[in-house]
This record gives structure tokens, sequence and C-alpha cells, in this order.
């Protein structure tokens, strides 16, 4: 077969250039097969568009689909936690909005072990001398609190699971109690705050309150590891006040460490974001209190990382809050 036939073949329904040198027997063949070629290349290409464009609406169908599964999934997974938690209206001081006051609460002891032992890995880590007295801090700390539920109904998990966040933070300290703020505003999801600017929060630290949206706060549990604690995040802050803006249960070791996380904490600011090394978001360089939150919120969530990136500021960190998360 000479080779210049191979290039006619290839040429898509075109005759080849050496076909006026051919006898007319083998131009007639040769035509002959170039309008079958023809043919054949015309009903190939229309297959392949059809079958390119069949593919593309498939794989469109199978897009929306599984996107569309994707966002039911997380809707379940969400409704299958909320179905998990235990629902409490009775006892509500409100009808607007579900208000309790923390000391007619009484949740058991054994009410309170199994919701953390369900929903709290550094709780469950703990010896059974330090569960006694995590139990005790939480109970503690629950009777001196007001919670408002901003939504028809509310969960025991979220008067038991906010406040074991602040006994986790304060768990190497003295003073827990946090006096300041005696009232934790819990909304569904994320809400509104008006000072010092309108904006859309997951939560912030005002005045006497503490406010988290619920949504929030429980994706700080149900991804762990991720860096992320908006409920950590906002204890450091309210810890952080109660300890330095006011004379009520301050930390006098808390108070003595600082320095030296502040020292240290300059040091990452100028870090921070060379030699690829990043770890903090760019929120939380943008001022101390930001940075501090955010520190807090790593240092549990994230403690190798921070130890292996900031060997000094993890152990500051440890001495400041008199603990360490990789030891639990
Ligand atoms: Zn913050």
């Amino acid at each position: 077969m000479p080779q210049d036939t191979t290039i006619y073949w290839d040429g898509k329904g075109q005759a080849p250039p050496i076909i006026d040198s051919l006898p007319l027997y083998q131009r007639q063949l040769v035509l002959q097969a170039v309008d079958q070629k023809s043919w054949e290349s015309y009903t190939q290409h229309t297959f392949v568009y059809l079958f390119l464009c069949l593919g593309f609406i498939f794989f469109s169908i199978l897009a929306l689909y599984s996107n569309k599964v994707t966002k039911r999934r997380e809707r379940e997974s969400q409704s299958a936690i909320d179905h998990d938690l235990n629902l409490f209206n009775e006892g509500a001081t409100s009808t607007q909005v579900l208000t309790y006051a923390g000391n007619t609460l009484n949740f058991t002891a054994n009410i309170l072990i199994a919701i953390l032992l369900k929903h709290l890995p550094y709780f469950t880590a703990l010896n059974p001398f330090d569960r006694d007295r995590f139990i005790h801090r939480l109970q503690n700390f629950i009777a001196h609190k007001t919670f408002v539920i901003h939504d028809e109904s509310g969960f025991k998990e979220m008067p038991v699971l906010i406040s074991a966040t602040a006994i986790q933070l304060t768990f190497g300290l003295e003073k827990y109690l946090l006096p300041n703020f005696n009232v934790i505003h819990i909304f569904p999801e994320e809400f509104i705050g008006v000072h010092p600017t309108i904006r859309i929060l997951e939560g912030n630290v005002s005045g006497n309150t503490i406010n988290l949206s619920w949504k929030h706060f429980l994706q700080g549990f149900q991804f762990p590891g991720d860096g992320l604690h908006v409920g950590l995040h906002e204890m450091a802050h309210a810890y952080y006040f109660q300890y330095f803006e006011t004379n009520e249960q301050v930390d006098t070791n808390f108070v003595a460490a600082f320095p030296a996380f502040n020292n240290y904490g300059n040091k990452v600011f100028e870090q921070e974001g060379k030699d690829g090394f990043i770890l903090y978001s760019g929120y939380a360089l943008s001022n101390f209190q930001e940075f501090w939150a955010e520190s807090v919120e790593l240092f549990f969530e994230k403690p190798a990382a921070v130890k292996i990136q900031y060997p000094e500021l993890y152990l500051t960190m440890c001495k400041l809050l008199n603990q360490d998360p990789m030891l639990v």
C-alpha cells in the first residue's frame, strides 16, 4: 500500500494531490473512495458531535444532581445533629425568647457527663479526678449565667457545651467564673450586630453579654482540628476583658504571664506569611485582640502545628493557660 494512501485516508474526504497522474480506472476508484470517506467522515463527525452534546448534557445533569445531593446531605447532617440533641422548652421565663436562669437548670452530673462524652473529646481524655473537677466547675459556671435562646426551641446542649468551652479554656487557671459576662445570648444562625457598625456576626462579646450563633458554634465541634472554633474565640475575648479590664475574678497568674505571650506574639506577626508558613488568618493579624482570640482557637484545635511553627509561642501559651493540649 503506497504511503500517500495513508495520507489520503487521513485527508478526511479530500482527494490526494496525485489523483491527476493516476490511470482513469484508478482515478474512479479513488474518487469513489473519496465519496465513501466523505460520507463516513460526515457521519463520524456528526456522531462525535452528537456524542459530545449528549455527554455534556449528561454531565451537566450529573453535576446538578450531585450538588443537590451534597446540599441535601449537609442539611440532613445538620438536622441529624439537631435531632440528636436534647430539646428543652419547659422552664423558660419568656415567650418571645427562651430565657433560662442557670441556677434553675439543675443539670445532674450524669446529664452533663453524657453530653460531654458525646461531644467534647477534651473531656473524654481527662482522668477521673479531672473529670470531677471539670463537672464541678461546669455546674458552677452554668449556675452563674443567664442563657437567652432566640428561637422557638432550645437544646440542653446549648448552655452545657457553651459553658464547657469556657471551662476547657480556663481549666488550668484558678479563676474561671467570668462574672462580667452574666448573660449568654444564643442565636440559631448568624445575627446582626449594631455596634460599632451594622454587621453580620457568628459571635461577639459586647457589654455584659457573650453572643453566639449556635450553627457556627456547633461547627467548632463538628470539625475539630480545622482551627476554627467560634466558642473558644469569643471566650478568649471575654476572659481577656475579665482579667484585664475588671477587678473581679482576675487570674493573677494569667495576667503575670501575658506579657511573654505579647512578646512572642509580636515575633509571630513578623514571621507569619514568610517562608510559606501561614497559620493565622488575615483577620487575626489585623489587631492584637483578634490575634489573641485566634491563638486560643489554634492552641486547642491545631496544637501540633502551632508547636512546630512557633515553639516559643506554644510554650508561652502552655504557661499562660497552665495546660498543654498535646498532653491531654
Ligand atoms: Zn474576635
